[in-house]
This record gives structure tokens, sequence and C-alpha cells, in this order.
């Protein structure tokens, strides 16, 4: 992919973050990994995605020097240490969506009572050793999880989710939040049960499937 048209997919996956409510403001970050010269496009820091363009994406080499118009976001370290750990990772959506981030807050993952949570994650969404924002720690104990499964809570803070494309991360992160919400409303009304052990065995067997895809 040329260098424009990373620009403007990472753009573009930055204003569906913005339709589906899944940042405001300029909380939150992307990035894509371009596979042929390993560097890092990402979103700047500080600057409101609604006003974001092109040039203000940042460029982060494989040697941690950054160039641009703008400063790199202040997650660029999680961004590389997941590129670097998990090769098949394309791109990246980091965000603080509110429900998933709840959970996060809680230092608590989003168990798996919904047929579509096992089917589309495997299993529960699991919370990530805390670590301070902005450090390489975040993005190593982030990494644990994304081994296994395409998302993870990081505690106190928000989500990390992976894909091998742009809309991949962004839907998976999607999911999380829609995962996270149908989840907390059940909380309110009862404690749920789980789901039968030969259906959760049918499901996994689903979701590793579609992960070969
Ligand atoms: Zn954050």
């Amino acid at each position: 992919m040329k260098e424009m048209e990373l620009c403007e997919t990472l753009l573009q996956m930055t204003k569906t973050a913005i339709e589906w409510n899944m940042v405001t403001g300029t909380n939150g970050n992307f990035s894509i990994k371009d596979k042929d010269s390993g560097v890092i496009y990402i979103t700047p820091t500080r600057l409101d995605y609604r006003i974001m363009q092109p040039e203000d994406i940042v460029r982060v080499y494989p040697d941690e020097h950054a160039e641009g118009t703008r400063e790199p976001s202040n997650e660029w370290r999680l961004h590389k240490k997941i590129y670097e750990q998990i090769p098949d990772v394309r791109a990246i959506a980091h965000t603080h969506s509110p429900y998933a981030t709840a959970f996060a807050a809680l230092n608590m993952s989003i168990p798996a009572v919904l047929t579509e949570t096992v089917m589309a994650f495997g299993g529960r969404i699991h919370v990530a050793q805390f670590a301070l924002p902005g450090t390489e720690e975040l993005g190593v104990a982030a990494v644990e999880h994304l081994r296994e499964q395409n998302v993870c809570l990081l505690a106190h803070h928000g989500v990390v989710a992976v894909g091998a494309d742009a809309f991949e991360a962004l839907e998976t992160a999607m999911n999380v939040e829609i995962a996270a919400q149908s989840t907390h409303l059940a909380l309110q009304i009862a404690q749920p049960k789980t789901l039968p052990h030969d259906a959760q065995t049918w499901l996994k067997n689903k979701y590793r499937e579609n992960r070969k895809k």
C-alpha cells in the first residue's frame, strides 16, 4: 500500500470509530503497519479526530524515530510492542469505549455468557496486567493476551484490538463494546449463568475455524 493510501485508510478508520461512538475528541489511538517497510502509521497526539487530515498522520520507524508534522500518539510504544511481538497484526485500535472500559476499570474480564462472545473471541475477554499509559510495559502486558485472542482489556484504562487490516481491528473493538454493553445490562437483572459445556466446545471450535480463514 502506498504511503498516502495508508494515511487515508487510517483516517477512515478514525472516522468510522467516531460514527460507531467508539471514540470522542482525542481519546484512543489507531495505527496501521506497512508490512514491506515495517513503518507504523499512527494517529497524532492531542488532535481531535474530527479535524484530522492525512498529513497529520505520524510515521514511526523500526528504529523508533518518528516523522511527521505532529508528535505520535502517547501510546506509540504499546502499538510498536504489539507489532514486534505478533507479526500477523497489521492494524491496532485502542479505544476507551465506555462499557468495555467499565469492565477494565474494575479489572474484570468480560464473561463469556453470550454465544457471540465465545464465537467471536473464543471465550471471556481477558484483562491485561496493569501498566502505566505510554509505557512499553503496557505493550508487554497486552501482548501476553493478544497472542491468544485478538483483543484484551487494559486494566483501569480501556481496550486494545488487533487485526489483519484496519477494519478488522476496529470491528473487533466494536464487538467487544457490544458484548460489554449486553453483559453489563444482563448483570443489572441477575447473575448470568454460564453457557452449557458442550455449547462452549462447539462455539470455541467455530472460533478456531474462523481464525484459520
Ligand atoms: Zn488509552
